[in-house]
C-alpha cells in the first residue's frame, strides 16, 4: 500500500497522472488521498446502482440474489440478466435493434472484486451475453471473445441457441432502410444500456454492462459497453463505474476507467463522473450532439451521476429503497 501511495504521489507530479481538472486539484488539495473509509450502513447492507429506468426491475433481481446468499458478482450478472430477458426492451439482449444489415448482435461484460473481467463482444443469437461474459472470465484464460468464436463458446457452455426476432426491432429497422441514413449518434431519447454496479455485504464491488449497442451499426460495430474500463470498471480498493451512451466517446477517453481512477486519487463518485464528461467535452468539438452519462459507486457507499445532457436517469436501491433519480448534466438544454 506505501508504495502504490508513493507512486500516486509521485505520478501526479511528474504528469504520469489522470492530467488536468479535478484531479490535479484534489491532488493539489489532499496529497494521495483514497477514500475508502466505509459507511457502515451501506456496507453491511448492499447497494445497487444502474442506469436507466429499466434499472429498477434489475436492481431487484440483483437484491433477490443478495438475500439468497450471492455476492456482489452474483448480484451484478443476475441483475442485467433480468433486463437481457425483457425482449420489448430495444437496447439489451435479443430484442434489442439491428444492425444495418438486420442482425441483433449482442456485447457485455463483467467484472468481479478482484479484478477479473471477461467480455463478449459481436454475439448473436445467445439471450445472456454477460453470463457468457462471467464464464469467459471464470472458464477460459482470456478476457474476451467474439463473435462467431464467442457463440460456439457460449454453445459449448451449455447456453442455448436463441433465433429470437424482435418484431418491433424489424419493423422500426425496416423504417430505418427508407432512408438508410448512417448517423453514429445516439438520441437522447434513444438508448437503454444496462450497466449496473453492486456492492454486497460484505462491502465488495463488481459489475456488468450489456447492450446491443447503438441501432443501426455498421456489422461488426463494437461499442463501449463490453470494454473494460469504457463501459465498466471496478476496483474493490477504490470503487467502480459504467457508462451508456455513444460509446465511440467514451472508449476515446477509456470512460469507466477514468472515473475510477478519478475516485482513485480522492475525488467523489460525483466529482470523477463529472472529470469524465468534461474530458468528452475537451475531446470532441461535436459534444453537444451526443449523449454520454457515467454512474459511479465509491468504498464508502457514496454514488455519483452525471451525464453532457439532461435526460439521463439512474436507478438506485440503497437503504431499502429502490427509485429512479435524474442525472445532473453540464448542459441545461
Ligand atoms: N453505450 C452503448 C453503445 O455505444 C449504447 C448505449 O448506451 O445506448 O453501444
Amino acid at each position: 500500500m506505501t508504495n502504490r501511495r508513493k507512486f500516486l504521489k509521485a505520478s501526479a507530479f511528474t504528469g504520469i497522472g489522470l492530467g488536468a481538472g479535478v484531479l490535479t486539484r484534489l491532488f493539489a488539495q489532499n496529497g494521495s488521498a483514497v477514500r475508502t473509509a466505509p459507511n457502515s450502513e451501506v456496507f453491511k447492507s448492499g447497494l445497487v446502482l444502474s442506469t436507466w429506468d429499466a434499472g429498477i426491475p434489475a436492481n431487484e433481481a440483483a437484491w433477490k440474489a443478495m438475500e439468497s446468499g450471492g455476492n456482489a458478482l452474483d448480484m451484478a450478472e443476475k441483475g442485467v440478466n433480468d433486463t437481457e430477458a425483457n425482449f420489448s426492451n430495444l437496447t439489451v439482449g435479443l430484442g434489442g435493434f439491428p444492425d444495418r444489415d438486420g442482425h441483433t448482435t449482442l456485447d457485455a461484460c463483467i467484472m468481479d472484486s478482484t479484478g477479473n473481467a471477461g467480455s463478449v463482444m459481436f454475439l448473436e443469437h445467445i439471450k445472456h451475453p454477460a453470463s457468457v461474459a462471467r464464464r469467459v472470465m471464470e472458464k477460459t484464460p482470456h478476457v474476451i471473445l467474439v463473435g462467431e468464436g464467442a457463440y460456439q463458446f457460449a454453445l459449448s457452455e451449455g447456453f442455448p441457441h436463441d433465433s429470437y426476432v424482435s418484431e418491433e426491432s424489424q419493423k422500426a429497422w425496416k423504417e430505418w432502410l427508407k432512408t438508410s441514413q448512417y448517423k453514429p449518434i445516439i438520441n437522447i431519447e434513444n438508448h437503454d444500456t444496462i450497466g449496473l454496479i453492486a456492492m454486497d455485504t460484505q462491502g465488495d464491488l463488481a459489475g456488468a454492462c450489456t447492450t446491443s449497442g447503438m441501432a443501426f451499426k455498421m456489422r461488426g460495430r463494437v461499442g463501449d459497453s463490453p470494454i473494460i474500463g469504457g463501459g465498466l470498471y471496478v476496483d474493490n480498493e477504490v470503487g467502480a463505474a459504467t457508462s451508456s451512451g455513444l460509446g465511440e466517446a467514451v472508449i476515446r477517453t477509456c470512460g469507466s476507467f477514468l472515473v475510477v481512477e478519478a475516485m482513485r486519487h480522492g475525488a467523489s463518485p460525483q466529482e470523477a463522473c463529472e472529470e469524465a464528461i468534461q474530458r468528452i467535452k475537451m475531446k470532441h468539438t461535436n459534444y453537444k450532439d451526443f449523449q454520454v452519462g457515467y454512474l459511479a459507486v465509491n468504498k464508502a457507499g457514496e454514488i455519483g451521476a452525471y451525464a453532457i445532457h439532461p435526460g439521463f436517469t439512474y436507478s438506485l436501491h440503497k437503504l431499502g429503497t429502490n427509485k429512479v433519480y435524474k442525472s445532473a448534466s453540464l448542459l441545461d438544454n
